[in-house]
């Protein structure tokens, strides 16, 4: 008999009912230090008083309007992206993958006023991520996704990431768009290196081609910048934004320069609850913490101080680790026994790690984990491995 909620997830048999800071609580009482955050979600912790407060007070004063109405919360953080970043406008989802949605469309309509309406064709790269959408396999385009879900969205071209050759040859005036994130996270923790970033901006400019660059993973301080794409010094036409946008609130964000927004006039896009006020709110309250570089000058501080524990760590068990790779707080153990293995010993040790592709395990902690928490993840993460290669 299926079961009651939809089987697509083989869950851990873990349950959290509490958190608090970069600590969850187990239903039994055991305490894990968490290094998954949710998937890179609760970028400031659990229960962030700030957070809550945010979201209390807005629940106690109005929840829904919808879009028919001007929505307070939603333009206070609206101005507050724009201010921080290359964006000249911002438009509310709820997730990843709606923002994919939007940046799609948004490229499509940009190309169809301009009177190009074939030029729909969108670059993307082999191990990455956009959503589980129907734009969102389609542009990812790996047979793990998209097997028995045809047909496809079409318009996406697919490339080996890191093959330039390839993708000077593809880059055309028929190219709408290249959708690229600058740091992998499915994928496993692959970072576009900077020259590489550059040159795209570069390729996009040459063609006219629009540079859409998915932060919704290594966007909101993870990275140390508050956008991934800030340390190579470019700016993209159009980003997707949400998981730390929202710090654990569902929400997310398409920002877009005014060029490439110009198409999106009134009635071409909409969303019930995008840009609700509750969502708005908790966003707010993020971008207040984390837009503030004493805040990024710490979350550098703590990349590097975990970076060169995990070094040691890797050097310490060459049988099970190979690699530390990634930016800032987004960061990436290349494994030698098998990432999941890792993973499931590490529920044992009271910590959590989320596994990606190519053998990888993901530490994706809140940016404002303490001193403390990073000596004791690299103890545990120690005593895990221990354990992992003495089975091996
Ligand atoms: C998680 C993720 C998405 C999808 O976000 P959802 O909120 O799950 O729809 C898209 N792109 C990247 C890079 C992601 O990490």
């Amino acid at each position: 008999m299926i079961a009651s909620v939809l089987p697509t997830y083989s869950r851990a048999p873990l349950t959290f009912v509490k958190g608090e800071g970069s600590w969850l609580v187990e239903a039994d009482g055991r305490r894990f230090l968490d290094l998954g955050a949710g998937i890179a979600v609760n970028a400031l912790g659990h229960a962030h008083p700030a957070l809550v407060k945010a979201l209390t007070d807005q629940a106690g004063a109005l929840w829904h309007t919808s879009n028919l109405y001007h929505i307070p919360a939603q333009q206070k953080l609206a101005d507050l992206l724009v201010e921080h970043t290359f964006a000249d406008t911002c438009f509310f989802t709820n997730s990843g993958t709606e923002a994919c949605e939007l940046a799609v469309k948004m490229v499509r309509k940009y190309f169809y006023d301009k009177g190009q309406p074939d030029r729909t064709e969108i670059i993307t790269f082999s191990g990455s991520f956009h959503g589980r959408s129907s734009a969102g396999i389609a542009a990812a385009g790996s047979e793990k996704m998209t097997k028995g879900f045809g047909p496809l969205l079409p318009g996406f071209t697919h490339l080996e990431f890191g093959d330039h050759d390839a993708l000077t040859a593809a880059a055309s005036d028929k190219i709408a768009a290249i959708m690229v994130e600058p740091v992998q996270g499915e994928g496993g923790i692959r970072p576009l290196p900077d020259q590489c970033l550059k040159g795209l901006r570069d390729l996009c400019d040459e063609h006219g081609i629009l540079l859409i660059l998915d932060e919704v993973q290594c966007g909101v301080g993870r990275t140390g910048k508050l956008f991934a794409h800030e340390w190579a010094g470019i700016a993209p036409d159009i980003m997707m934004v949400a998981k730390g946008i929202g710090g654990g609130f569902p929400l997310g964000a398409v920002l877009a320069t005014e060029d490439a927004a110009s198409g999106m006039t009134a009635g071409t896009h909409g969303s019930t609850y995008g840009g609700n006020p509750l969502g708005c709110a908790v966003g707010c309250a993020v971008l207040e913490e984390i837009a503030d570089d004493a805040f990024l000058a710490e979350v550098n501080r703590k990349a590097g101080l975990l970076r060169q524990k995990l070094e040691g760590l890797v050097a310490a068990h060459p049988d099970v680790f190979e690699a530390v790779r990634g930016s800032g707080l987004m960061l990436g153990l290349k494994c030698k026994a098998t990432n999941t293995d890792i993973v499931n010993a590490g529920y044992t040790h009271g910590v959590i790690t989320v596994p990606a592709a190519d053998n990888v395990i993901r530490l994706l902690p809140a940016l404002n984990i303490t001193d403390d928490d990073i000596a004791k993840a690299v103890d545990l993460l120690d005593q895990t491995a221990t354990v992992v290669a003495g089975h091996g």
